[in-house]
């Protein structure tokens, strides 16, 4: 996806024309977000997915490869766009956002079947709800085939396959996400039963307070590091792509939700998406000053 950013005083109405202020575009999309922080921080990470055949398609791939990610699996699709979010933000900071999928939701469960051929058996397999739930059924099938660990970041919030959510090991959500998947508010009961009800291991994310899990043995209960915030775009991301790079390296589930909150937190002390994810050597120096909190008190 591209990010297209464009600040008003306030929004035009129906018909009307204005001028705005500034225009910013950047890099986004959940998965390649999460490929790039996955990356920066050390992991060997392969991008399955589809671009348009067009000037965005070709910048994004670039931009892939430059932070260090596999796009050999990345493909360009002639008559379709690119993922495209055309992002409106008014002088109060509210936002109206479009989000084309363009190329995004041509990838098919063949696609992926096709691209994991030529690609190691991973650690993690990662996906989130960006691309069709039948591509990600596809790769997390194959991820349970090669024995890697299935990581899925339901988000944006979507009613889940039973397919998808059947392939599906750890289920990582934010407290919106998880309310219209479950129906009822994050509390460390409803966290523990829905992931009981699904059969799988469930983390969701807290905002500024951090974050919550279960692996339905222990609950692990993570709180955010005290920074001072500048911009929270891209945090669920270097959330959620840092716990699938300390996941597939082999950290305890523990570590690697602390090690996710750390990473969520650095994004937000610096504005941007993948411009504001952290490098290794600030991770660590911050990770000495939090321990995860074992037990049922939220
Ligand atoms: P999303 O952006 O997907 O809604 P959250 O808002 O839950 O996700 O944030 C994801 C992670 O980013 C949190 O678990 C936390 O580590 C970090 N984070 C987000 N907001 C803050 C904040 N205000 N202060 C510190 N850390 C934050």
């Amino acid at each position: 996806m591209i990010d297209q950013i464009a600040y008003c005083d306030a929004f035009p109405r129906d018909g009307e024309t204005l001028v705005g202020s500034a225009f910013e575009q950047g890099f986004g999309g959940k998965g390649a977000n999460q490929a790039v922080i996955a990356a920066r921080l050390g992991g060997t990470v392969s991008f399955v997915g589809r671009v348009g055949d067009d000037q965005y398609g070709a910048e994004i791939t670039a931009n892939l490869a430059a932070n260090g990610v596999d796009v050999s699996g990345v493909k360009a699709t002639p008559g379709h766009s690119s993922g495209i979010a055309p992002i409106w933000v008014d002088r109060t900071g509210a936002n109206r956002i479009l989000i084309i999928p363009g190329a995004n939701h041509a990838l098919s469960g063949a696609d992926v079947e096709h691209q994991v051929e030529r690609i190691e058996p991973a650690g993690v397999v990662l996906g989130q709800l960006e691309a069709p739930q039948e591509a990600t059924t596809a790769a997390f099938a194959w991820g349970r085939r090669v024995g890697s660990t299935t990581v899925l970041n339901a988000a944006p919030a979507a009613e889940l396959s039973m397919d998808l959510r059947r392939t599906t090991d750890w289920l990582i959500v934010n407290e919106s996400e998880f309310e219209s998947l479950w129906g009822a508010p994050t509390t460390v009961e409803h966290v523990e039963h829905a992931a009981h009800r699904w059969n799988l291991s469930l983390v969701v994310t807290l905002g500024a307070e951090g974050a919550i899990g279960t692996d339905r043995r222990d609950v692990f209960r993570v709180p955010a590091l005290a920074v001072d915030v500048v911009d929270t775009t891209g945090a669920g991301d270097a959330f959620v792509g840092s716990f699938a790079m300390a996941m597939a390296a082999g950290w305890a589930p523990a570590d690697a939700l602390r090690l996710a909150v750390v990473c969520g937190s650095l994004s937000t002390t610096r504005p941007g998406t993948q411009s504001s994810y952290p490098r290794p050597a600030e991770v660590v120096d911050a990770l000495k000053g939090v321990s995860p909190e074992k037990g049922p008190q939220a």
